[in-house]
């Protein structure tokens, strides 16, 4: 159903008559009402370990490279759905304010880790989505991420050295417990009322910065390692800014005109072991898990889908999503040759598959 993106168990059940199961699996398809309970009955541990399986697998052929002697995870947190009137017991809810008065609102939250090793020449990177965990109703997001951590860490004691979170990891259980084991944290700094920051912006008006450059932009970067400022933290922190211009077309008259962003980011990873240019670089990185994690899911593998509205089966369908991701990239970039891989994109492999389970559905007797 993922592989050919087939987007609902209903779309599934469509095409169960396909002789194309008969040969892949052996016997036919089970219902969508089947394959809906089986998944609330699944054991979630063992669907984390065949996705551990996976990275064992690549990691053997050395598929997954560090970049620059840093192994790289992001850790996000993304919604995956909002209703009114159907709940469950895992859902999260807020209130909404509405023109008919304050209504409740129900969702899923989850958490997930992307781990985004470097690439050879030949390819581009080989992300693999790691795991996710689902925030529980009453916690915020870095309690579950930390708990995700707690799980991750020990099964996959070398897969990264360094996690990248957004500005809402940037609190000191996070940075404490990532220190504790050894690994590095790095986020976007963006609270002006804290001690750091003020500490920091004292310092970019008396300090003149470096010159350098990310893709196409040109920078302006400030680089304060061993800050105490911070005390909540074990160790100290280094702050690195980069104030970013560049020249964006204008879709209504196709004139260009110069933008400028300007990016902070805290971090414990060692200066000048880590120069300023990968600081920046590992900043804007994070992103990786907006550009080819969620919105891939989302919108290529209709992962937010809920496909049986009931807490396991949700943890599990997007645990299948996420091994099914996997697999297919692995085999996109490892298995097809580099003649075959060119030009072709992703959408066309899928409709590839689709085509096999389609052209099966009619019976003979019945084709045009
Ligand atoms: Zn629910």
């Amino acid at each position: 159903m993922f592989w050919a993106r087939l987007g609902s168990l209903n779309a599934l059940e469509l095409v169960a008559q396909s002789r194309f199961w008969k040969s892949w699996l052996g016997q036919s398809v089970c219902s969508a009402d089947t394959i809906g309970r089986v998944h609330s009955l699944l054991d979630a541990g063992q669907l984390r370990q065949g996705i551990h399986h996976i990275y064992d697998c690549l990691k053997r052929n050395k598929a997954l490279p560090d970049t620059h002697g840093i192994g790289v995870a992001i850790l996000d947190g993304h919604e995956s759905h909002a209703s009114y009137r159907r709940h469950c017991p895992g859902c999260l809810q807020r209130t909404i304010k509405t023109e008919q008065g304050d209504r409740i609102q129900y969702y899923h939250r989850q958490v997930t880790l992307l781990l985004v090793p470097g690439a050879p020449p030949s390819r581009k990177p080989l992300r693999l989505l790691l795991d996710h965990e689902p925030q529980r109703d009453g916690e915020d997001e870095v309690t579950t991420a930390l708990r995700l951590l707690d799980r991750v860490i020990p099964a996959y004691p070398r897969a990264f050295d360094l996690v990248l979170a957004d500005g809402l990891y940037a609190t000191a259980p996070f940075f404490n417990f990532l220190l504790a084991r050894r690994k590095h944290a790095l986020a976007v700094l963006k609270d002006e009322r804290r001690n750091l920051f003020q500490d920091v912006a004292g310092l970019f008006i008396h300090m003149p910065p470096q010159r350098g450059s990310y893709g196409s932009r040109e920078c302006l970067w400030w680089d304060f390692p061993e800050r105490t400022s911070w005390p909540q933290v074990a160790a100290p922190v280094r702050v690195v800014r980069s104030l970013e211009t560049y020249s964006v077309r204008r879709q209504l008259d196709g004139t260009r005109s110069l933008q400028t962003s300007d990016w902070i980011w805290v971090t414990t990873l060692p200066f000048p072991q880590v120069p300023t240019a990968r600081i920046v670089a590992l900043g804007h990185q994070r992103w990786d898990i907006e550009n080819h994690g969620f919105n891939e899911l989302v919108n290529g593998w209709h992962a937010d889908h809920v496909f049986k509205h009931e807490p396991n089966a949700m943890e599990c369908f997007l645990l299948i999503a996420f091994l099914a991701y996997n697999i297919f990239h692995a085999f996109i970039a490892l298995n097809l040759k580099p003649q075959i891989r060119r030009g072709a994109t992703q959408a066309f492999w899928a409709s590839l598959m689709a085509a096999e389970i389609y052209k099966e559905v009619l019976p003979t007797s019945m084709s045009p």
